[in-house]
């Protein structure tokens, strides 16, 4: 059985690209039997080459100006919502992988979709109003504390559109004297946070999204469902 061998893009037109790129790096030491790619993708051909895409925190309008331009706003749509492959937005790709924003630069802005939820942009404000607060995200098993959510100018997903429950809320935040917000959703293979785990040096969001990449290969892809594992520790690994 040849190893398995995943090449994870993360979209470099903008925005928190090294810091992903590193976690990555790091995460991947969980899946020893795996050989990652990292690559950062500005053009259709380097996207063509990924299994799997990150798509960093930054500048949401910016980031599908510039992605208009180089010709990948429909190679990426493609890439969601047709091949459906995994992917993972960090804040302002949380906003690009929505199917409806608000608060959006006046006369609205592209977005690429795969999530059936509307976000809302700058929820809490602006730069100044940054915040870390700690989550209780379930999905990374219990007995592992929580983990330290970096918000910066950051969206919430205000509701979810699909009627079918097919979008799975993993993560809130409760601000006092505020309503709760939901800050991280899945929905297939597409995953989205209003957060940053890329600032934080804590891997755990990083290697269980990796865990969930070789799940979904191995179903569908290299792998044929001989993955085994949960996304964490040994999941990787291929029998
Ligand atoms: N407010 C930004 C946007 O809507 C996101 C900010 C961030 O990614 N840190 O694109």
């Amino acid at each position: 059985m040849p190893p398995l061998t995943i090449t994870i893009g993360v979209l470099a037109l903008q925005g928190g690209v090294v810091e992903h790129i590193a976690l990555l790096n790091r995460a991947s030491a969980s899946y020893p039997s795996v050989t990652f790619h990292f690559l950062e993708v500005r053009t259709p051909e380097q996207l063509s080459l990924c299994d799997a895409l990150i798509i960093p925190g930054g500048e949401s309008t910016t980031m599908a100006i510039v992605a208009r331009r180089l010709g990948l706003l429909e190679p990426l749509r493609e890439f969601v919502k047709i091949n459906n492959k995994p992917v993972w937005g960090t804040c302002a790709g949380l906003v690009m992988l929505a199917e409806e924003a608000s608060a959006t630069k006046q006369g609205g802005q592209e977005l690429i979709g795969g999530l059936d939820v509307r976000v809302l942009r700058n929820k809490f404000g602006t730069q100044v109003q940054s915040f870390v607060a700690d989550l209780n995200l379930d999905f990374l098993g219990e007995g592992e504390g929580p983990f330290r959510g970096v918000f910066i100018r950051a969206p919430v997903v205000e509701e979810v559109i699909d009627g079918n429950g097919r979008v799975k809320v993993l993560g809130t935040v409760k601000k006092p004297g505020e309503e709760e917000d939901i800050v991280a959703v899945r929905q297939g293979n597409v995953f989205g946070t209003s957060f940053h785990p890329e600032l934080t040096g804590d891997v755990r969001v990083h290697a269980w999204w990796l865990g969930n990449v070789v799940e979904a290969l191995g179903q569908g892809g290299e792998g044929k469902g001989l993955v085994m594992g949960k996304g964490k520790g040994d999941a990787g690994k291929v029998y």
